[in-house]
């Protein structure tokens, strides 16, 4: 099977897909994308990514370039053409192509493009394993919130993690507050007990999975406070994980080489682990919409 892209209105194959060299995305950045998970053929929390897609595109003035309902069909064909029962849609548009000046271009048509691409199927042992984070100086800019392509500071930081070893690398503020991974939001088990993940604000992603397991924390009478926590209150936390559309709930084990808890997943994060899995597995059902 060979695969296949979505490209401005065609379906062209994967090896073959291209945008034109002054698309605003490839000279600017100039663009925003969103990640979506399939589970069983079915797309997890389309309706919280499209909400936040028409965000990013309302803060970048980029119009959408056909209706959320289209775009779900374009996300539904750009799966069915792939074959994917577990996997993920990347779905980007840009303010499209035009002579290369900083500012707006007056008719710029938004452009778009879908991949996809199978993943392992989600499975709760395996996603029980737990990774190291290490602890990086946040260098992005002022609007986190927005879910642009402009992604340089996150691939430099996440190669910094990669280089020592860890898998991610979680970003510290000026005030010494953790703010979220390079692609993942960040959560602990404080050493009282609490469940703690950073408020969203100009400094975080507003991750789709961390609402969900929110939602689902919430439904289960599980406490969570949402502020930010120090580097300190981390490390020595009682346990740790993070959250993003592929990883799931990912327990941490270790923050710059310091063990968390006992060094595997803690008892709170497996709990909200089956409950995300429960979560993925309503999906479509109708009855767990949650955006
Ligand atoms: N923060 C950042 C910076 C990210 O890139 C991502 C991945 N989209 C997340 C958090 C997690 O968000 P989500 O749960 O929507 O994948």
């Amino acid at each position: 099977l060979s695969r296949i892209a979505y490209v401005n209105g065609r379906y062209v194959p994967h090896a073959e897909a291209a945008v034109h060299v002054e698309d605003r995305g490839y000279q600017f950045a100039d663009g925003v994308y969103e990640v979506i998970a399939v589970h069983r053929s079915v797309l997890v929390d389309e309706k919280g990514h499209m909400d936040r897609l028409d965000w990013s595109l309302g803060e970048l003035d980029i119009a959408w370039p056909m209706t959320p309902r289209a775009m779900g069909t374009v996300m539904g064909e750009v799966v069915r053409r792939n074959r994917i029962r577990d996997g993920i849609v990347y779905l980007q548009v840009t303010r499209g192509v035009a002579p290369r000046n900083h500012e707006f271009p007056a008719n710029a048509e938004a452009a778009v493009v879908m991949t996809a691409r199978r993943i392992r199927p989600f499975n709760v042992e395996t996603n029980s394993q737990g990774i190291d984070v290490i602890t990086v100086d946040d260098i992005r800019w002022k609007r986190c919130d927005i879910k642009t392509i402009s992604l340089l500071p996150n691939v430099l930081m996440k190669e910094q993690a990669a280089r020592a070893g860890a898998y991610e690398a979680w970003m510290v503020d000026g005030e010494g507050q953790v703010t979220e991974g390079t692609s993942t939001n960040a959560w602990i088990v404080t050493k009282d007990g609490d469940l703690v993940t950073r408020q969203t604000d100009n400094k975080i992603l507003s991750g789709i999975t961390r609402a969900a397991v929110m939602e689902a924390a919430q439904s289960a009478g599980i406490e969570f406070t949402e502020r930010s926590f120090t580097v300190d209150e981390a490390k020595t936390a009682r346990e740790a994980f993070l959250t993003s559309t592929t990883l799931f709930v990912k327990p941490v084990v270790r923050v710059d080489g310091e063990a968390i808890g006992n060094g595997h997943i803690g008892t709170l994060t497996a709990r909200l682990l089956d409950l995300y899995s429960a979560h993925m597995d309503g999906q479509g059902s109708g009855k767990d919409s949650a955006a």
